[in-house]
């Protein structure tokens, strides 16, 4: 299949005195190569979460225990420690809402590409700090060999976050996930960074899992998004028709509170009330107290689940029926 990574019923929990809590619930999705999947959702709903326990970086005492991650045909989700670090320096490229998490304050940018290289790759020193060059430049770093012995600190946040993306993408992963990239960046230079983003992937190929708060960013940025709610997937499709025509009502609700530029739409409903907290999950449908289609069934056990279908609702919102010519 053409699927770089696969999650399939991932499932990660956290056992606590109050009882074991669940911050991703049996999710699955795919990304293809050359795909960018958004996985959309408010904060706390297991997006991270779920990103993290690909990248083997959950934070005890949360840890996976149901389902399967499967990169590149390899089953990854029980490598620990130097295999797993080695996978992700190889497979993984990483881009986090700050970029000095991603990067060494006390290297040298232009060292720090290279060793990444070096340790990845097949190539030579020199030809190394030749193409650490030719990656600055590409991100849109001006005068890039120059820039190859500035540091971190050095760089605005924005060029800063230019440098993550070109020191994610120099050992040619074949998945790149990013974390929340623009949110901590000003406005004005957010589009361009996730344009940057899309670019360099399509041109490679590279997978990408953009996981975002912003329903903004994916309608502009992704091919296909997952939305999460509390821990499980709502919806699940074609960016494009679930922006159009969202199927949960909780997807229609985050729509409703995205104001979205490019078609000058922009509706001011916004969803009443607040995700669950995890220890204290409703029965049944987990969004039931703040929907206005709520019934009966959507209290009780069990919770509807995706099934292959688009969304995990029992009254997805009808589609506008096909226009016939
Ligand atoms: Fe609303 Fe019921 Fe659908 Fe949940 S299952 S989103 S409560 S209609
Ligand atoms: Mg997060």
């Amino acid at each position: 299949s053409e699927a770089v990574l696969s999650i399939r019923n991932l499932t990660v929990e956290i056992p606590t005195r109050g009882g074991i809590l669940r911050p991703v619930d049996q999710i699955n999705y795919d990304i293809n190569r050359g795909e960018i999947l958004g996985i959309v959702g408010e904060s706390g709903a297991g997006k991270s979460m779920a990103g993290n326990a690909v990248i083997g970086l959950l934070n005890r005492p949360a840890k996976i225990t149901g389902g399967e991650i499967w990169l590149n045909g390899t089953r990854i989700d029980q490598l620990e420690g130097e295999d797993m670090r080695r996978l992700r320096g190889k497979h993984i490229g990483m881009v986090f809402q700050d970029p000095l998490t991603s990067l060494n304050p006390l290297l040298r940018i232009g060292d720090q590409l290279t060793e990444t290289m070096l340790e990845h790759l097949d190539i030579s020193r020199d030809k190394a700090r030749k193409r650490a060059a030719a990656a600055l430049d590409e991100v849109g770093i001006p005068a890039a060999a120059q820039r190859l012995d500035s540091y971190p600190h050095e760089f605005s946040g924005g060029m800063r976050q230019r440098v993550v993306i070109a020191l994610a993408l120099c050992a040619e992963p074949s998945l790149i996930i990013a974390d929340e990239p623009t949110t901590a960046l000003d406005v004005s230079v957010q589009a361009q960074i996730i344009a940057l983003l899309k670019r360099l992937c399509r041109d490679r190929g590279t997978a990408v899992m953009l996981i975002t708060h912003d329903m903004g960013v994916i309608a502009e940025t992704a091919d296909r998004v997952a939305v999460m709610y509390a821990g499980r997937l709502a919806e699940l499709g074609n960016v494009r028709d679930v922006v159009t025509h969202p199927e949960h009502p909780y997807t229609d609700g985050l729509m409703g509170s995205t104001p979205l530029a490019s078609k000058g739409l922009k509706r001011l409903r916004q969803i009443s009330g607040s995700m669950p907290r995890l220890t204290a999950m409703p029965e049944g449908c987990a969004f039931h107290p703040r929907c206005e289609f709520a019934q009966d069934i959507c209290r009780a056990e069990p919770r509807p689940k995706l099934n292959g279908g688009r969304s995990a609702c029992h009254f997805p919102i009808q589609q506008p029926a096909e226009e016939t010519a």
